[in-house]
């Protein structure tokens, strides 16, 4: 459904991402996990057109290459993304934050239905739904990120760092609603450096260092990976080993 090939980012003389290849089937859930720097926001800012790979590059959502498209038009392809720091409206309420989610042409007819699975997953902006954005918690601003996101009903919803900055509790929060997110048949692309919980409920993950993919496999057996473990986990490995 989505591919990445020969993908080159440079930031003038610096090289964020070099030859990165990746590729995801429908309903996939995988997570891209590096450390401060490694790239992660690069990556997600070439799929969405934000920023020019080099030459060469092939990126392709069910066979159109978004290299060739305007930002505003990568939505029209599918592909839904929330961004680091999320980019929703303080000012606005949730149900003006969630309703210019529902632009895209590929949304508009269907906006009433998609605004109730998003309040379905996340009761919690029901209650809020007059609130202004700015004066609720980050797990809950997250939550409206993630909900506008889903108004343009996306195949492939794209995350940077959604847990950063978020209370532990509100990471398990989080993360157990991505998961109901996959299960209903969205494919997830999540960048992540919080590594235990982003594998809990991916299929697959991809090791992004220095710019380079230097490592892939499912899940399981990157969370049980030496390489994993010690670029990534500390002490709490038997934890982890435990969770899975
Ligand atoms: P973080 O978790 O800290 O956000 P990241 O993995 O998302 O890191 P990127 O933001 O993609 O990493 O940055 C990759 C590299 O490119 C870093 O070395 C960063 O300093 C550099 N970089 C990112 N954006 C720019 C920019 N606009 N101009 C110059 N260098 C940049």
């Amino acid at each position: 459904m989505f591919e990445l090939r020969n993908l080159n980012v440079s930031y003038g003389k610096h090289a964020a991402l070099q030859d990165v290849a990746m590729s995801m089937t429908p309903s996939e859930v995988v997570v891209v996990l590096g450390a401060n720097g490694a790239g992660k926001s690069t990556l997600i800012k070439s799929v969405a057109g934000l920023v020019t790979p080099q030459p060469g590059a092939v990126i392709t959502m069910e066979g159109r290459d978004l290299t060739r498209i305007p930002p505003h038009q990568v939505v029209e392809t599918g592909i839904a993304v929330v961004p680091e720091g999320r980019g929703i409206f303080g000012e606005l309420t949730v149900a003006e934050n969630l309703l210019l989610g529902a632009n895209p042409r590929r949304a508009r007819a269907d906006q009433a239905r998609s605004r109730d699975l998003v309040l379905d997953l996340f009761p919690r902006l029901a209650e809020r739904h007059r609130q202004a954005v700015r004066t609720m918690s980050g797990g809950e601003q997250q939550m409206v990120a993630i909900g506008r996101a889903l108004m343009s009903q996306p195949r492939l919803l794209m995350l940077d760092e959604p847990s950063l900055g978020l209370a532990p509790v509100l990471v398990g929060e989080l993360f157990a609603a991505l998961a109901r997110i996959g299960d209903a048949g969205v494919a997830l692309l999540i960048v992540e450096q919080n590594v235990r919980i982003s594998l809990s409920i991916a299929d697959r993950g991809y090791l992004l260092e220095a710019g380079r993919i230097v490592g892939q496999g499912p899940a399981d057996s990157l969370a049980n990976d030496p390489q994993v473990r010690s670029a990534f986990l500390g002490a709490d490995v038997q934890d982890l080993t435990k969770e899975l």
